[in-house]
């Protein structure tokens, strides 16, 4: 039997591929190790929502406006139904610092359109009643919606199968062997390099490597070939590092907590601000709260914000 196109894994990602290349009337052959939704698709919040991390590049911008819209366009298509839930999606905020973080994707959010609001802690909580009580703020998307993630990825391939695609289970692709299409990377100043990195940070934001189509290439990180961890002593702060597991390159901690209301261990010595566990805020008024192990009837009485078993934790 002929096939056009080979997919190798039937998430969401390989299933939606499957769906939208047989529609068009493409023979795809889906191969999967396992089974339908075993991997990342299996274990999602699946919130389908318009993007909004708050530095997403400018090409992604229409395009994940485009995607929203396909879920929407194609909902009378998909068998079985998908189980949506729609009622939008709250971003929760539990600190002045986090508000600032998430503002960005506000900002984002609203320029693609949509009318999200932010909210205060006691509206965010009338909203979601739910909600911890530390929650200071939060952003409310009404374009969000879930869907239930394995009815997707079968509704997709499904759709494929009827047009005469095929899937096959328990096939582990091993190899792919590709033409000669390569990034090589060069400067005049490291005439012998040993690493490379690309644009490697949290949602870094001027990527300038682009493929045919406009769209950005994942960041690299590879600080010597085959190795791809961060390197603590490299001089240079990686994501994943930080002042306490690596204060050679993010710089020493404080010896104590500097700011008690931060929600931030500072001192890195396993508690925050009224929870350092050497009283560095016993002092503050705000921390007149029971410490770890007290005993405790509820949540507010204990400096952690929690109160399990009858004892703060
Ligand atoms: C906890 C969590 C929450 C998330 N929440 C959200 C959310 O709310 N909204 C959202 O949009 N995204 C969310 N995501 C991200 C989203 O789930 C993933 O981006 C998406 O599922 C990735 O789909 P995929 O098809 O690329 O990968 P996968 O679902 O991992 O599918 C890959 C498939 O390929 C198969 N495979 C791999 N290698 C081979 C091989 N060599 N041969 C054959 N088969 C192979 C695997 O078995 C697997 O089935 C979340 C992810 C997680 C883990």
């Amino acid at each position: 039997m002929q096939t056009d196109v080979i997919i190798i894994g039937g998430g969401v990602i390989g299933t939606a591929c499957a769906y939208f290349l047989a529609e068009r009337g493409v023979k795809v052959l889906m191969l999967e190790r396992n089974h339908l939704g075993c991997g990342a698709t299996g274990s999602t919040a699946a919130i389908i929502s318009i993007s909004g991390s708050g530095s997403t590049p400018a090409p992604l911008l229409p395009l994940s406006l485009e995607s929203y819209q396909l879920f929407l366009d194609h909902e009378q298509n998909f068998d079985p139904p998908l189980e949506f839930i729609r009622g939008g999606a709250l971003y929760a905020a539990f600190d002045e610092q986090e508000a600032i973080t998430i503002r960005p994707f506000y900002d984002e959010i609203r320029q693609m359109g949509i009318d999200c609001r932010m909210l205060d802690g006691k509206q965010a909580r009338e909203f979601e009643p739910l909600l911890a009580h530390r929650v200071t703020s939060a952003i409310y998307n009404p374009a969000s919606f879930h869907v239930n993630p394995f009815r997707l990825g079968e509704a997709y391939l499904n759709a494929a199968l009827r047009q005469g695609g095929r899937v096959e289970y328990g096939v582990e692709v091993k190899d792919i062997v590709v033409g000669s299409d390569t990034v090589e990377l060069s400067s005049p100043s490291v005439p012998d390099p040993v690493s490379a990195r690309y644009a490697f940070s949290t949602n870094p934001a001027a990527n300038n490597l682009v493929n045919s189509e406009g769209l950005p290439a994942s960041p690299i990180r590879e600080v010597a070939p085959g190795v791809s961890e961060p390197v603590c002593g490299d001089a240079t702060c990686d994501p994943g590092e930080d002042r306490c597991d690596c204060p050679t390159d993010c710089g020493t901690p404080p010896s104590t907590e500097t700011v008690c209301d931060d929600g931030v261990d500072e001192d890195c010595d396993g508690g925050a601000d009224c929870s350092d566990p050497t009283g560095d805020c016993d002092a503050e008024p705000a921390c007149d709260c029971l410490p770890k192990r007290a005993i405790c009837s509820d949540d507010t009485e204990c400096c952690s914000s929690k109160c399990r078993g009858g004892k703060c934790r």
